[in-house]
């Protein structure tokens, strides 16, 4: 019988197409480096391209080691896509009895090489170590999950188990390829082979696009389940958090009303509204004084806090004179710095300003803010060492009222966490009073103002603080 097609050209067109796979495989490879299994199927085309080349060349077996290794190669073509096959499907790699099988196909290769074997014989030998691992592919693919990728799955098998029943077919025909009675057989039945491994690479990459798929589904319920958890999460926080500032505003305006009269008659009794006190009145009585008005201040930060949190803080911006603001405050500070006499530097490089330096602020939460400086310098510094404060043009835009101080500074590490609301920024000693909160209040107070604020420090050299205010864009007030 004529033949339309003789078994070397077959092989060159099929090495065509074992090259189109293998680019078409690691392009899919570049774009998916996470899943190893690919890398391993792009053995499959590879090393058929390798034995379709070989047999394409030594057709007429002249070259018998060549064609030994196109029967080596054969066998690794396969073993590639069992390995990829079971890295797909999460299955261990049996490395040992791989690489024994691998030695005894050698080994009968090295035989068969000896004793001059025919083709008939090495096909025997092929199809017997070649079958083995396209069954463990077949049953390795066999354990997906059917309600992601039936169709893909059983695609992939289908062509795998027809690869076999080709083999089968071999067996049947007793292998005799050069036996002229069965030429077209041989031919189609190769040919199918070929098509086969074609289709069971496309099996292949469309598998792997369906795993993906499922994966990213999985993903995403995930994600969705996760996002409602965060919301519920978020929901019941800014419950609780509401309730938190409730209490603290009901609570911080209950205690006030009493505090106040204690505050009130202990300074009455301490200015001798109700007679002369001895001196162990007085201590006490001052005692008590300071102690109502440290716990006022509390009380009243936490309630600007808790405004601030709620966005319910009343900023009143109004054109002030800057001159005018700092000559009013500078009292203030004057006091606070004397309670534990320090010595207090006043730098004013505004008043020579040719221009009235005008800002737009609220006055009193200013002034809240320079108080809140100056306590924590006169507070984290000891007796008698300077304070500086200075007031100056820092650039076209904004004038910097700055408190500088010789004290205990600030730990790197803590420097995040310096405008935190209820971080001490590392303080454990209680016999320092505080509670954290008024830096995060002068930080929100002054960005309501569209001002700035910042500081430098280095631990046991002291810090800085200051406030950047904007220059008002209106008309420039006068003094006074
Ligand atoms: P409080 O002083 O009540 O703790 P603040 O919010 O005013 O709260 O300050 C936060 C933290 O920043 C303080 O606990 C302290 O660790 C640090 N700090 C603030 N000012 C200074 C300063 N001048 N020197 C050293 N540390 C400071």
């Amino acid at each position: 019988m004529n033949l339309l097609i003789d078994i070397a050209t077959l092989n060159s067109v099929s090495a065509t197409f074992y090259f189109i796979l293998l680019v078409l495989l690691l392009i899919f490879w570049r774009q998916n480096r996470d899943i190893d299994a690919i890398i391993w199927w792009c053995g499959f085309p590879f090393f058929r391209l390798i034995n379709a080349l070989i047999g394409s060349d030594a057709i007429e077996y002249d070259l018998e080691f060549i064609v030994y290794i196109g029967n080596v190669s054969i066998l690794l073509s396969d073993t590639s896509l069992m390995v990829g096959c079971l890295k797909f499907t999460e299955n261990k790699t049996p490395w040992k009895i791989i690489s024994v099988y691998m030695s005894a196909f050698i080994i009968l290769c090295v035989y068969q090489h000896g004793i001059n074997a025919d083709l008939a014989l090495r096909t025997k030998g092929i199809i017997i170590f070649d079958i083995i691992p396209i069954i463990a592919s077949i049953y390795a693919l066999s354990q997906l999950d059917n309600r992601n990728f039936a169709i893909e799955k059983m695609f992939t098998i289908f062509w795998l188990a027809f690869g076999v029943g080709i083999f089968v077919f071999w067996v049947l025909i007793d292998f005799e390829f050069n036996n002229p009675r069965y030429d077209t057989n041989v031919v189609l039945s190769l040919a199918l082979a070929y098509l086969s491994h074609i289709f069971i690479t496309v099996g292949l990459i469309i598998l792997t696009i369906a795993a993906r798929r499922s994966r990213l589904m999985i993903d995403i319920t995930i994600n969705k389940a996760l996002e409602h958890d965060l919301e519920q999460t978020l929901e019941e926080a800014q419950i609780a958090n509401e309730e938190k500032n409730q209490f603290l505003t009901n609570m911080s305006h209950e205690l006030r009303t009493p505090l106040n009269t204690i505050i009130g008659y202990a300074e009455s009794l301490k200015l001798g509204f109700y007679g002369d006190l001895n001196d162990r009145q007085k201590e006490y009585i001052e005692n008590i004084y300071s102690g109502g008005e440290l716990l006022l201040k509390l009380i009243t930060d936490l309630l600007d806090l808790s405004d601030v949190e709620e966005g319910k803080i009343e900023i009143m911006l109004e054109e002030v004179n800057l001159t005018r603001l700092f000559d009013k405050t500078l009292p203030l500070l004057k006091e606070i710095v004397g309670k534990k006499s320090n010595r207090l530097k006043v730098i004013n490089s505004i008043s020579e300003l040719e221009e009235p330096p005008t800002i737009q602020v609220d006055q009193i939460r200013t002034k809240q803010i320079l108080i809140n400086f100056m306590s924590n310098a006169v507070k984290y510094s000891e007796q008698d060492t300077p304070i500086t404060l200075e007031v100056s043009e820092h650039d076209d835009a904004h004038y910097r009222i700055s408190i500088t101080d010789k004290g205990r500074g600030i730990d790197k590490d803590q420097r995040d966490n310096i405008f935190k609301p209820f971080n001490r920024a590392g303080i454990t000693d209680k016999n320092i009073e505080g509670i954290g909160v008024g830096l995060s209040i002068a930080k929100s107070l002054i960005e309501e103002m569209h001002g700035s604020i910042g500081f430098k420090s280095k631990v046991g050299k002291g810090s800085s603080f200051w406030i950047d205010i904007p220059k008002s864009k209106q008309r420039q007030l006068p003094i006074g």
